[in-house]
């Protein structure tokens, strides 16, 4: 067996560097511990994980007020109750979501009728306020999609995660998933530095003109590179970007996602890490994150921008350094409705296919393709003829 990677190490879009003992992530991400696929694959003790606080700290234009989940927090419920985030009504529907994707098991949900994230946002009966200080900045932050058109499919299945299980980061970045994952194959199966720009049968061929010959392949890219290599649709783009900061003399604390619920620029969400898992730097620091999905991801002025946004939020009060900034121009799929959780990983003789573009673009999506990827490998080897 070989895996053959173009890049300097192993992880794709899930790598943590360590720099200056700040550990980065390439781009923020999260973990959601309610992922099947996780428990299946980690020790959880292994990862050690540090939890985010549920709800989200919200920028309203003028302050910050707090929403919480008094179901598992009944601490939360009275900052809850007044915020400002929206009407009680609001939270009541919220509360019903909440119980209804909860209700409903994973295969449940993907059967549930199909529309963009918004209609069914408007579906529910949620009030513009709402969705704008709460709902819009949360969603567009996971699924990198401002304008909340992913499936309403993938956005209840991400909703019953954040529900029924906690966001986390492992303590030594979220890179050592991928790092554990490799430390399991046999010495000189990872092979880097060997990117390969086209297939023909079972051979491939690499970028300095050697050729692999193999019995059974499987493109294990992302979804454009996979489109290239096997000649299959594109599954489409989502860029993002992500601000690392020193904040030296931060002014924002806490373990709550920061979430900007007046459109105040192209970050939608900012995380004290340090607050949530101080590992990520070196003692005495403070490391915070800002998140810009969308097509706002990719425009010259990103920095700037964010800078102007964060002395709106806190004005002249902090020192932000930048440590790195992440520009990722495939940060996800398209996974537009009607979307399909469970798309083939067959891709013709001998040839087969996973990655986050055959389900749920997620870290869960990504490792159960790969076990449909491995299941199919075995069970075509067992019957050739169903192949
Ligand atoms: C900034 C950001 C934030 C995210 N946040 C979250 C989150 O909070 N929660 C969540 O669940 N998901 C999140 N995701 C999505 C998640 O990271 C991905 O869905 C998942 O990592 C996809 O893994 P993959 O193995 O399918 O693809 P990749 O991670 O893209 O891995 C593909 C690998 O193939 C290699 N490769 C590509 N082409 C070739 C070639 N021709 N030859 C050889 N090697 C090649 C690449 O170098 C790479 O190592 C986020 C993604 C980004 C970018």
């Amino acid at each position: 067996m070989q895996l053959l990677e173009a890049s300097d190490g192993v992880g794709g879009r899930v790598r943590t560097d360590l720099l200056d003992g700040f550990r980065l992530d390439r781009g923020f991400q999260i973990l959601l511990t309610a992922y099947p696929e996780l428990t299946r694959w980690f020790d959880i003790d292994v990862l050690q994980l540090r939890r985010f606080q549920a709800g989200a700290t919200i920028w309203t234009g003028s302050a910050f007020t707090t929403i919480g989940d008094p179901l598992r927090s009944p601490r939360d419920l009275p900052s809850t109750v007044l915020s400002n985030v929206g009407s009680l009504a609001d939270k009541l529907r919220l509360l019903r979501l909440i119980a209804s994707v909860r209700r409903g098991s994973v295969p449940e949900i993907m059967r549930r009728a199909d529309m963009s994230t918004h209609q069914k946002i408007e579906q529910l009966g949620f009030s513009q306020r709402f969705v704008k200080r709460f709902l819009q900045p949360l969603f567009s932050g996971i699924q990198l999609d401002p304008n909340l058109e992913v499936s309403s499919r993938r956005f209840e299945v991400i909703f019953r995660m954040l529900a029924v299980g906690d966001s986390a980061v492992p303590a030594m970045g979220m890179g050592v998933l991928s790092e554990l994952m490799a430390n399991g194959l046999p010495d000189g199966v990872v092979q880097c530095g060997r990117h390969v720009v086209e297939l023909d049968g079972t051979t491939a061929l690499l970028a300095d003109g050697e050729r692999v010959d193999a019995r059974i392949i499987v493109v294990a890219t992302h979804g454009p590179n996979a489109a290239e290599l096997l000649k299959l649709p594109d599954p489409g783009s989502r860029p993002v970007s992500a601000i690392w900061f020193d904040a030296t003399r931060e002014p924002l604390h806490g373990k709550k996602i920061f979430l900007d619920g007046a459109e105040s620029g192209p970050m939608k969400n900012l995380a004290v890490m340090t607050d949530v898992a101080p590992e990520y730097a070196p003692v005495g620091r403070t490391l915070c994150v800002a998140a810009i999905p969308g097509p706002a991801a990719l425009a010259p002025s990103l920095e700037s921008d964010v800078r102007k946004q964060l002395e709106r939020w806190h004005p002249g009060s902090a020192k932000w350094e930048t440590i790195r900034v992440d520009v990722i121009p495939h940060g996800q799929p398209l996974q537009l409705p009607p979307f399909d959780p469970r798309r083939t990983v067959r891709a013709g003789d001998n040839r087969y296919v996973c990655g986050d573009h055959r389900d749920t673009a997620s870290t869960q999506g990504a490792l159960f393709s790969g076990r449909r990827a491995a299941a199919a490998v075995l069970a075509d080897l067992q019957s050739p003829h169903t192949n």
